[in-house]
């Protein structure tokens, strides 16, 4: 069976794309492929060396319809309305077996109309941080893109230096950004900018197509902010919360200079290029509503909006729960009542920062202390938490929930760096060992593995670019 195509986009806004082929970087060779996912798309077996063919350009790709898309944004606070798929084409939407509808979009595809002058092209190094970044999030349950398949190019990419260039095929529920309506509102394409609304509200979610305007938006809101109440709780910083990287679905999107805390250091800013911090790791709750309202102001063009701000009011409130909701897990607090949960899940937070203790590990650490009596490190320091968290949970906390989600490997910024300079000298050996234990990051076995391990002090991340 071959991927079942119903592109839609193509002919529904002919007005917000430019059609164009893939223009291949040379020979590509393959470096991943996600057989997992290209089977729950609805893929035949064996299908990558085709597949690499019709990247390449050398068989055609019967049922593809490439374009780039148009959209806008705020970026960095500030409103650019010249934005669009610089570097990625959206290949065809799939409707896959069980019913649901993928893009499948190829970033690194060459020029297009949208790039400004840029050179279309992706560079190895971002393409497997996308890669493992997106596949690590998906497997601790976080909303994301994914990535199905990963090349490297013949062509090298001139950035700071030559690097190896690279392509990366991408799937998402829709790559509908917020600045998409941004766009629509700029131009004042109102009957458009609607009918993307409903595209999109009735391909996600499809009960909810003859739902009341503010019903629709509530849902774009919850899954938000569920998403952010995630990254929260598992310390993950995007980077670059613009406008044009948030899908209206609430998937995480666009990974660029992405990190994961290390130490529980909340204030630190790892995007170098972020010089004010507007995209440090506790303002990602206040960003994602502010976006949100960007959105609610770009929709005014065309939707009754005045009904958003009540929704809007409530994104505080369902942020909190959802990442209260995850941290009582992470902690084993599920037996616990809420109220006391509450001050724990404070007073735990209060330790790691005072301490500079190294956040995911932390976790592991409160639970070995129970299941193999093995002491943790801030027993001294956090002694009044200790005592309070252990008469809260009586003796035991829940164990198997913790287990549950609780990665013993995480995204850390030394295992990539490591992972990365292997694979630009060609070899992947790396790359495909932190892969399988970032996708299987809750097997107990790995916790004497190299991928369990924090970075040494000198390893510590300082800033990242994308
Ligand atoms: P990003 O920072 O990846 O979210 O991209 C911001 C904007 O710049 C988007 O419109 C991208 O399509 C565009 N862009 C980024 N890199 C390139 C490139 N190498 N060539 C052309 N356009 C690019
Ligand atoms: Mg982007
Ligand atoms: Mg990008």
């Amino acid at each position: 069976m071959s991927l079942q195509f119903v592109n839609q986009y193509a002919e529904k806004f002919a007005d917000l794309v430019t059609e164009q082929p893939i223009q291949p970087n040379g020979m590509s060779q393959l470096r991943l492929f996600n057989r997992t996912l290209w089977q729950q798309l609805g893929g035949s077996e064996n299908a990558e060396h085709k597949l690499l063919k019709q990247l390449d350009g050398e068989q055609d790709w019967p049922g593809i319809r490439p374009l780039a898309q148009k959209y806008a944004g705020h970026q960095f606070g500030h409103f650019n309305p010249y934005l669009g798929d610089g570097r990625g084409l959206l290949l065809g939407e799939v409707k896959t077996p069980d019913g649901s509808y993928r893009d499948l979009h190829l970033k690194g595809s060459g020029p297009t109309p949208y790039g400004r002058g840029g050179d279309g092209r992706a560079v190895l190094r971002s393409s497997i941080r996308e890669y493992l970044g997106s596949e690590a999030l998906a497997a601790l349950g976080i909303p994301t893109t994914r990535a199905l398949l990963l090349t490297s190019t013949e062509g090298h990419v001139q950035r700071e230096q030559l690097e190896p260039g690279a392509m990366l095929l991408r799937v998402a529920a829709t790559h509908v950004r917020f600045g998409h309506f941004e766009h629509c509102y700029y131009r004042k394409l109102e009957a458009e900018q609607r009918q993307l609304w409903d595209y999109v509200i009735e391909r996600q979610w499809p009960e909810l197509k003859n739902a009341s305007r503010d019903q629709q938006f509530r849902r774009v809101m919850e899954s938000t902010a569920v998403m952010i109440a995630l990254w929260q709780s598992y310390g993950f910083i995007h980077g670059v919360m613009n406008t044009d990287n948030m899908s209206l679905v609430g998937e995480t999107f666009d990974y660029g200079p992405y990190a994961v805390l290390d130490q529980y250091q909340p204030e630190k800013i790892f995007n170098h290029t972020d010089q004010t911090g507007r995209y440090g790791f506790l303002q990602q709750p206040g960003i994602g509503l502010w976006n949100l309202k960007r959105l609610q102001m770009a929709l005014s063009l065309s939707l009754p909006v005045d009904g958003f701000t009540a929704v809007l009011d409530d994104y505080e409130a369902v942020i909190q729960q959802a990442f209260f909701k995850q941290m009582k897990q992470r902690l084993g607090l599920t037996q616990v009542a809420d109220e006391k949960a509450y001050s724990l899940v404070g007073g735990w937070l209060q330790l790691l920062q005072q301490h500079q203790l190294d956040y995911n590990m932390s976790f592991l650490q409160l639970e070995r202390w129970y299941t193999h009596q093995q002491p943790v490190p801030f027993n001294e320091l956090g002694k009044s938490w200790l005592q309070e968290y252990q008469q809260a949970v009586g003796g035991q906390p829940d164990i198997a929930t913790m287990q549950s989600v609780n990665p013993l490997v995480s995204l850390r910024t030394h295992h990539l760096t490591r992972v990365i300079e292997a694979s630009e000298q060609g070899d992947d050996s790396l790359l495909k060992d932190y892969l399988k234990a970032l996708t299987d990051p809750f097997n107990r076995q790995y916790w004497q593995s190299q991928w369990a391990q924090p970075p040494a002090p000198e390893d510590q991340v300082g800033q990242l670019s994308c």
